[in-house]
């Protein structure tokens, strides 16, 4: 149990340092350097890193993709699961040697409209791990105490990093989405984000239609569950969704404007589209009249809260959810980047540091 009374070590000198992987220009790959090691101020931690998981928004903040960049040199990562290490004063939530889970929602002001009604995702205080503070790709990284997650016991250390952002991302969009038994919900694109949708759908009591433009991905949706899949290489995904009835839902999750696009068209009349990944082309085109005729909701689903990790975290250690992970050393970042845009992945990449 967590107690009042913590060991709270003296002000350590900021001298000492640890490796981690740092965008100093946006053009340039990742460096992997000496840098100083974080000291927990107020309410803040510092925790022993153990994996990292590497999210495709760590590449958009690599890269400055988005309208608002990132502050060169910063460290990227906000899948990070590892042991607190050091507490500053103030911090009630956890104690030294808690096993915890870093989001990107690293910091929201707690006090807000939407902080008190359960959307601390829209804070307009919100800091963002790996984007507006360092993020987990380093041996430690300092966090706020009350926005960490515990990891419980049945939830092993590798599984726990994808589950922290692709996870919860997921889960909340299905949330969103509103699946419910017998509704056919269209998961566009099977990667780290898509393998976990479908499982979400599923639990939630839909029927699963997958969609991706690699055969491996689909087979992989398939032994997770979906009851059907369209190759979108070779197939209209919009025809063949129609052909079932067309989806209740559809889940936009492949970086593509053509892919947005056709979970829109893929939809029956009443059906709800929900935006989640985040492409570097920032627009899609959708037609009005359709929307308005057919009745059709479009939403935005923005990763998730603290219930809902622990949420996702609980199914987990259920046994209700399954992650696909590649385990690699940091060092390897910068061709891991380029696996993941090349798509050579199979779901999700966890760093060691
Ligand atoms: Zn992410
Ligand atoms: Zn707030």
């Amino acid at each position: 149990m967590a107690s009042i009374e913590q060991k709270r070590p003296g002000p350590r000198a900021a001298t000492e340092t640890m490796r981690a992987a740092v965008v100093e220009d946006f053009a340039r790959p990742l460096v992997v350097k000496q840098v100083a090691k974080p000291v927990a101020g107020q309410g803040e931690i510092v925790v022993r890193i153990e994996t990292s998981g590497l999210c495709h928004t760590d590449i958009h903040a690599a890269h400055g993709d988005w309208p608002v960049k990132p502050s060169p040199p910063f460290i990227p990562g906000h899948e990070g699961i590892g042991t607190v290490e050091e507490v500053g004063s103030g911090v009630t939530e956890v104690v030294v040697g808690d096993r915890v889970a870093m989001p990107w929602l690293g910091y929201a002001c707690g006090n807000c409209a939407y902080c008190v009604s359960g959307w601390e995702t829209l804070c307009l205080q919100q800091k963002n791990t790996g984007y507006s503070i360092d993020g987990s790709f380093a041996e430690y990284v300092k966090a706020y105490g009350r926005y960490v997650v515990r990891v419980p016991d049945g939830v092993n250390l590798v599984d726990a990093a994808p589950l922290t952002c692709a996870g919860v991302t997921t889960y909340k969009a299905i949330k969103v989405a509103g699946t419910r038994p017998s509704d056919l919900a269209a998961i566009f694109g099977v990667g780290g984000l898509g393998h976990l949708a479908l499982q979400y759908a599923r639990i939630a009591g839909g029927r699963v239609v997958a969609v991706d433009l690699h055969d491996e991905k689909l087979e992989l949706a398939k032994e997770l569950g979906a009851e059907f899949t369209v190759n979108a290489a070779r197939e209209d995904p919009v025809a063949a969704i129609q052909k079932l009835g067309g989806a209740d839902q559809a889940i936009a999750l492949a970086v593509s404007p053509k892919a947005f696009k056709q979970a829109f068209g893929s939809l029956r009349r009443g059906g709800t589209l929900v935006f989640v990944a985040l492409p570097a082309d920032n627009t899609v085109e959708l037609p009005i009249f359709e929307t308005v005729l057919q009745g059709i909701t479009v939403v935005g689903s923005i990763v998730g809260t603290r219930v809902d990790r622990r949420e996702v975290f609980e199914l987990h250690a259920a046994g209700k959810t399954r992650v696909i992970t590649e385990l690699r050393p940091l060092d390897t970042i910068n061709e891991s980047i380029a696996d993941v845009e090349a798509g050579r992945i199979p779901a999700r990449i966890v760093f060691t540091p």
